[in-house]
């Protein structure tokens, strides 16, 4: 006889969301496979809306296809990790070598080592709100505690600074970043970042900084890795090349430590041993890095007469144009994050319920803004990866949606 009984899950998970391939998508997944076309502004894939990745990646493959067979140490090869250091040491974090480095399988990998190489249960860390949900995810599940900190519409979505000062408690470890941002599209300027470093030094804070848009900006940005503000303060700074060299199913990611390292010996330990326990990242996807990272990014995309600088210009007005929504200008990466007055679509009070029906009545499939851990639900993401036309019928529908909460 099974004595099989009911297969419960761990408790770990209770305050554990990713909404972004959450229940909305998996509906449009059984959708998809009962032939439903549906247009998908969901995730951060550039490949399925005709991106590819640049030639050198493909060159870089072949030549590395025989020696990476193997296993690597567990940190990444030498190559790439010296090459994540020059491209940090270029970015002005000082004293970056091969040693501080590791790489990962993508950032997403790096992001739940990090975090679980840091907390013990009940200890706290600073987050965005909104944020990439990974990151409050992985707080949670490492028993972490994730306090959001706002970052602010009315200022172009920057961290507000009193917020954060406010949300310090005994119990914080550190501070989390994305900058740029997803799914605001910010880029922080220095001023910000030198104010978020003030208070990290006064409290004793780490930070984590993720930038994996950094080589994806618009309007003349210059991205400032905070690191290179702080050299005395312990900074991790993430990247990758799923997003800058569309490809992220290849799972290409690298971070180095950097700043004043003489408290954190024990930290780095404990990254090593769970870089080991993963025995290593994926070593092709490590190859590209030595190759690539150095030579052209599809910057041009991103200039004026670039498909991701037109296709921005397009979504931006077009959603400013439909009755009550507002959207700031995105100034880096592929997502916007535009607002609902719910004081015209009164009907809405579960934005996941919204997204479903958006789904459902116009097969558009969208991210509902509380999945990015926002309060109130009068947001949602859109990327605009796709093309014109595509989302002009995207923006159609979800105005068509829309009328139907007023
Ligand atoms: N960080 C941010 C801000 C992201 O938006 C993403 C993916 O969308 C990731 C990290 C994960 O990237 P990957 O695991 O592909 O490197």
């Amino acid at each position: 006889m099974n004595k099989q009984k009911i297969i419960s899950r761990s408790k770990k998970l209770d305050n554990v969301r990713y909404e972004v391939r959450g229940a909305v998508a998996e509906e449009a997944e059984s959708m998809t496979a009962r032939g439903e076309k549906i247009i998908k502004l969901n995730i951060g894939n550039p490949c399925p809306f005709g991106f590819n990745a640049p030639e050198s990646i493909k060159a870089s493959l072949d030549a590395s296809y025989i020696r990476s067979q193997g296993y690597s140490v567990s940190r990444g090869i030498y190559e790439a990790r010296q090459a994540a250091a020059d491209y940090f040491l270029r970015k002005g974090i000082e004293g970056v070598t091969a040693d501080d480095v590791y790489t990962g399988n993508g950032v997403s990998e790096l992001i739940l080592l990090t975090m679980r190489a840091l907390l013990n249960d009940g200890d706290e860390m600073l987050v965005p709100s909104p944020d990439y949900p990974l990151w409050t995810a992985a707080v949670n599940l490492t028993g972490g505690k994730a306090v959001h900190y706002i970052c602010d519409e009315s200022s172009d979505w920057f961290p507000d600074i009193d917020d954060i000062k406010k949300r310090i408690t005994s119990r914080t470890r550190g501070i989390i970043l994305i900058n740029p941002n997803n799914p605001t599209g910010a880029v922080y300027p220095k001023q910000v970042l030198s104010q978020i470093t003030d208070v990290c030094r006064e409290n004793g804070l780490i930070i984590f900084s993720d930038e994996i848009y950094d080589r994806l900006l618009m309007d003349g940005e210059k991205h400032v890795s905070i690191a290179s503000l702080c050299p005395d303060i312990f900074t991790v700074t993430m990247n990758g090349l799923s997003k800058s060299h569309m490809i992220p199913g290849f799972r290409c990611g690298f971070m180095a430590v950097s700043g004043d390292k003489s408290g954190a010996g024990e930290y780095i330990k404990a990254l090593n041993t769970l870089a080991s326990m993963r025995l290593c990242s994926n070593v092709l996807a490590q190859s590209l890095i030595a190759d690539t990272l150095g030579s052209a990014s599809p910057d041009p995309l991103y200039l004026p007469g670039g498909r991701m600088y037109e296709q921005r210009e397009f979504m931006y007005s077009a959603l400013n144009s439909v009755p009550g929504i507002k959207a700031i200008k995105p100034r880096a990466a592929f997502y916007i994050f535009p607002k609902i007055d719910l004081g015209l679509y009164k009907r809405i009070s579960d934005d996941e319920l919204l997204a479903l029906s958006l789904l459902r009545n116009e097969h558009v499939l969208i991210v509902h803004g509380t999945g990015f851990n926002i309060n109130s639900p009068d947001h949602f993401r859109i990327t605009y990866l796709p093309e014109i036309p595509v989302l002009e019928e995207s923006v159609i529908r979800i105005k068509r949606e829309l009328d139907r909460w007023k």
